[in-house]
């Protein structure tokens, strides 16, 4: 299993108070031999992210890319930073 450094994800517009945030997230990727394929994927997972101003959550779509022989295990959403 690789460890990444965090990646970091704008949010346009939070839905509780119109803000821009940016939140880090940690993806844990796992090498999987045997998988088919040969070109880089774009996937499309939901993340629950915290508004820094008001604590409440809120779902959104983060967009990640795979590599062929590769498996996204986990995101983790740190606390954003202002
Ligand atoms: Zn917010």
């Amino acid at each position: 299993m690789k460890s990444e450094k965090p990646i970091q994800i704008l949010i346009e517009q939070c839905p509780h108070c119109k803000r821009k945030h940016t939140y880090p997230l940690i993806i844990q990727r796992v090498t999987v031999m045997g998988l088919s394929g040969n070109k880089e994927e774009q996937k499309t997972f939901t993340c629950v992210f915290t508004c820094p101003n008001t604590g409440e959550q809120f779902e959104a779509q983060v967009s990640l890319k795979k590599a062929p022989q590769e498996n996204i295990l986990s995101i983790q959403v740190e606390s954003a930073s202002l």
